[in-house]
């Protein structure tokens, strides 16, 4: 190893999304605690989300700075304080977003310039495209994160390559994606959002592909017992290297610091262990759509329906978007916490998800298949209802439920999209629901099957993570690798 690689400095450049920044905020804890310095570079909004986070870190002696660089919502034309995705309120200003991102280059380069220890790295969000250019100036390495399994990076991968969503009549048909190390189909239309022609994001996309194709290797929140035939594949098609260092949130041992993880939770940890463990072991239900679910007032009343008939208890977090209001009067008139407040226990605004995820009375969980709450189902050995609803997410859907052996369809097809919502109607009805949730909740041996599936992904993933695990010595060859890089220049 380099005798430098203890003054390595690793700059953490995360897309403001919570699916992008949370996981790359694990990541600056695992590489932190592996003593090495590291910098997130993010906003004032987003900064403040993560305090107690960052915070927590420093106190445990963890080396991780923040480098916080204005956003520039006015110069571009976005809303005053719109510094993440979760509150951009029309898709229509996407561009105008990543307009600001860019507007952060120059003030980041400025502070880069007075690092001490120098940056040695960047580990950059796939969508922030201008950080190889960055990287070429300090002539440094740029690694790339994507959030993703390799699992769906094969298979988006893939399918590009060979144009296999081309060769089908409709949307609807499925085709099976080439190359992958079992029989995988899909639909088009179920197919990540880089599948569908956005003329206004095209130019954007482009920068982003060919970044990527410039950058040292890639970095994935997943682990070599989960997808290793995947992995193997995935790093001879991009012919670099890939480093799987997951799943990174059991970096979080300590209660409080998985219920400070991500933003400022809506319950507080003493409500939220006081009702969970007042409840039977292994009982629970825990609902959560992602940070970013837009779903309609009339599909969220079917999904409330669907959970009070099925009779199990339930925590929902119930994310608290501009159609709020709505969903709130219903609440309210049907005096549905009322009806439910035995066994129901809503969270309206954010979830401390890891905490939920990893106590014992947590049974199953339903959720819409981002890659971070699925690979934080699988560490704590949860088994899944599956409800995606766009970008990788059908992907996702179809490793937990058709390889993995893990998780229960609600049983939707058709994604919906940012913008989309109000066009697309409600897809899952109460019933849909119930079903679900009693099957994967059930006694029966299928179920007990499927929990043992799970349990048993528990333990591996938490050997990876230990010393000797894979994902430790990943995470060690990473380390090695950028130390030897700029030992070699
Ligand atoms: N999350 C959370 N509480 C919430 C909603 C989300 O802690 O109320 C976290 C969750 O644990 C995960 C991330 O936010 O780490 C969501 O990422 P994911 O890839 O699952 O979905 P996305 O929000 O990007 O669609």
């Amino acid at each position: 190893m380099n005798p430098n690689s203890n003054q390595l400095h690793f700059i953490l450049i995360p897309l403001l999304a919570q699916g992008h920044m949370i996981p790359m905020i694990d990541i600056a804890y695992r590489l932190a605690e592996q003593h090495k310095v590291v910098s997130l570079v993010t906003t004032p909004l987003n900064a403040a989300r993560n305090s107690e986070s960052i915070q927590r870190a420093a106190e445990s002696g963890l080396q991780i700075r923040v480098i916080q660089i204005p956003f520039e919502c006015r110069k571009v034309g976005l809303p005053e304080g719109c510094e993440n995705l979760d509150i951009i309120p029309s898709c229509d200003l996407i561009r105008n977003f990543y307009k600001a991102m860019h507007e952060m280059q120059r003030p980041l380069e400025e502070k880069l310039q007075k690092l001490s220890p120098p940056a040695s790295c960047i580990i950059s969000d796939k969508c922030i495209s201008w950080t190889s250019q960055t990287a070429e100036k300090f002539k440094i390495p740029r690694i790339v994160f994507h959030g993703m399994s390799c699992f769906s990076l094969l298979a988006s991968h893939n399918i590009k390559l060979h144009n296999a969503h081309l060769a089908v009549a409709s949307s609807t048909e499925p085709f099976s994606v080439p190359g992958m190390p079992y029989d995988i189909q899909i639909a088009k239309q179920q197919l990540p959002g880089s599948f569908v022609a956005l003329p206004d994001l095209e130019d954007i996309r482009d920068q982003m592909q060919e970044a990527e194709s410039s950058a040292f290797g890639v970095v994935v929140n997943t682990f070599s017992d989960l997808e290793h035939q995947c992995i193997d594949y995935y790093k001879k098609a991009i012919n670099k290297r890939v480093w799987c260092t997951g799943p990174v949130s059991l970096c979080h041992k300590e209660t409080k610091n998985k219920f400070v993880r991500g933003n400022k939770a809506s319950i507080s940890d003493a409500n939220c262990l006081e009702w969970l463990n007042n409840i039977k072991p292994r009982s629970a239900i825990y609902v959560c759509l992602g940070s970013q679910c837009r779903l309609i007032t009339s599909q969220l009343i079917e999904l409330a329906l669907g959970l009070e008939a099925s009779n199990h208890p339930f925590i929902w977090a119930i994310k608290t978007g501009d159609k709020w209001t709505e969903l709130e009067n219903w609440l309210v008139e049907s005096k549905f916490e009322d009806r439910v407040k035995e066994r129901g226990l809503l969270i309206k605004g954010w979830a401390p998800q890891m905490l939920i995820l990893s106590h014992p009375s947590t049974r199953g969980f339903l959720t819409h298949c981002g890659w971070n709450s699925t690979i934080e189902s699988i560490s704590c050995g949860i088994p899944m209802i599956t409800w995606p609803q766009f970008a990788e997410q059908f992907l996702n859907e179809k490793q937990v439920v058709e390889v993995l052996k893990i998780g229960v369809r609600v049983g939707v097809d058709i994604p919906v999209r940012f913008g989309d919502e109000e066009k697309v109607g409600a897809l899952v009805n109460r019933h849909d629901i119930t079903s679900a949730v009693n099957i994967l909740m059930d006694e029966g041996e299928e179920a007990e099957k499927r929990r043992k599936r799970a349990k048993r992904l528990e333990e591996m993933a938490k050997k990876a993570v230990t010393a000797g695990g894979s994902s430790e010595n990943d995470l060690s060859l990473l380390i090695q690798d950028i130390g030897n890089s700029l030992y070699s220049v």
